[in-house]
């Protein structure tokens, strides 16, 4: 297997995209490299009164159709590559659901599980203090991302609104209520990736009720999903997270492991329930369900398991969990790869709505949330299945030309500056 490159991946992919849809390389070259990356190192005076030095970034991709947004990811696998691809993602998926927002991302290099949370706090402060002149509600406006919570959102929004001397809300979203959060985005991510999902099903003659789904990763987007879509009738028969690969062929009681996760330290070790069993990781890829739904990292389904994959659904909840490789296996199999761009812009989608609540300092109803929700998450996907239809692309490659063609328009009516 090749080096994989999440940037690189992101490039291959774009360039089709743009050679499908009869554009030159001058009309997006300027997509093809980040407006801006800023590194920064986060100096933390730990617990023990020695100084640890972090590295730390941003990268605003484009601010082609308005302020940068994107989130931070805390994570030991964090270097430059990795958020330039998930900024440029962000570009694009703010570009699929049509949100006047452009695409941005950052993270620390660290395992935070091994900082106190005081340490932890004082790193996020830290960080906020040394990007501080790439962001705020014009400019780019962070949120959660792996590793980081409302309570991270909550210390950025400190940081930032000290720094300026008044309180800021709008600088971040994911943000606890009581700050100027929003109703329903806790949810958000794993509910736009449910509606994308019956979306796909209705359009395609199937129906949600009796099917089986993997979940790996049992974060914020992985339990929301999987709980959401055991609402919708579909039994979660296996869950991958870094701790160990639960199956249950039955199905998992989600709820149950969710109460679990929560009171263990976010960890599923130690869960049981009748009927589990354990499996190996490289078991999880391979298990006869309908569904696959990665909801983790970068790069888990690649070339040396997709050819084994047995389920005729990928719905991608992590951003970028399928590689190039991948995506042309899958295809040849004839399995379908709901895409990332897509189906987990449920979150940036509610974001907007946060911030704009923010700006308005009026908080809207959940029920008008989320029916607000599900017609950007339903326009999305129609805009991406014509086009799917219409040039007999895959739907990764469809969002990428719907994404593409709406920067690329908006880039030509703005013009190179100067
Ligand atoms: P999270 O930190 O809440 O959860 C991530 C989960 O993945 C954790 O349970 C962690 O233990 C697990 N994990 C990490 N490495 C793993 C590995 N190698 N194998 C198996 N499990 C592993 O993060 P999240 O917010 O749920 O984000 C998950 C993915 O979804 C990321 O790719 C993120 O970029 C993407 N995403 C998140 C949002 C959001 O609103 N939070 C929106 C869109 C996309």
């Amino acid at each position: 297997m090749t080096t994989y490159n999440p940037y690189d991946n992101m490039l291959t992919v774009l360039e089709e995209a743009g050679t499908r849809l009869g554009m030159s390389r001058n009309d997006y070259i300027t997509l093809c490299s980040p407006e801006r990356e800023l590194l920064v190192s986060v100096p933390v005076v730990m617990d023990d009164g020695r100084t640890e030095v972090f590295r730390g970034y941003r990268v605003q991709h484009s601010s082609t159709r308005g302020p940068c947004k994107g989130g931070v990811r805390f994570h030991p696998k964090v270097d430059l590559d990795e958020v330039k691809a998930l900024a440029a993602w962000m570009t694009w998926k703010c570009a699929v659901v049509n949100i006047p927002y452009g695409g941005a991302k950052g993270g620390i290099c660290v395992e935070p599980s091994k900082l106190s949370k005081n340490e932890v706090m004082r790193m996020t402060k830290r960080y906020v203090a040394q990007i501080l002149p790439i962001i705020g509600p014009e400019k780019d406006i962070p949120a959660p991302d792996v590793n980081t919570d409302g309570q991270v959102m909550a210390w950025m929004m400190d940081a930032f609104s000290m720094l300026k001397g008044y309180a800021v809300p709008a600088v971040v979203t994911g943000k606890p209520l009581e700050i100027g959060g929003s109703l329903g985005r806790f949810e958000a991510t794993g509910r736009g990736i449910v509606f994308t999902l019956l979306n796909y099903l209705r359009k395609t003659g199937q129906k949600a009720q009796g099917k089986t789904a993997a979940v790996q990763g049992f974060g914020n987007v992985g339990s929301v999903g999987a709980k959401l879509m055991l609402a919708e009738g579909i039994a979660i028969v296996a869950v991958n997270d870094i701790d160990g690969t639960l199956y249950n062929p039955t199905g998992i009681n989600i709820e149950q492991a969710i109460a679990y996760a929560g009171e263990h330290n976010r960890s599923l070790k130690g869960y049981s329930e009748p009927g589990l069993l354990t499996i190996t990781p490289e078991e999880f890829w391979t298990l006869p369900v309908d569904i696959l739904f990665p909801a983790a990292l970068e790069s888990q389904i690649n070339g040396s398991n997709a050819g084994a994959v047995q389920a005729k659904i990928i719905l991608e909840g992590a951003n970028g969990p399928t590689t190039v490789e991948a995506d042309k296996i899958l295809e040849e199999k004839g399995v379908a790869v709901i895409p990332d761009i897509l189906a987990n812009a449920g979150g940036v989608v509610v974001s907007y709505f946060e911030w704009v609540q923010n700006l308005e300092s009026f908080a809207w109803e959940e029920e008008d949330i989320n029916s607000k929700l599900s017609k950007v998450m339903a326009r999305a996907f129609n805009d991406v299945w014509q086009v799917s239809e219409e040039h007999k692309v895959p739907m990764r490659m469809a969002a990428y030309m719907v994404a593409l063609s709406r920067v690329v328009k908006a880039k030509k009516l703005r013009g190179v500056f100067p």
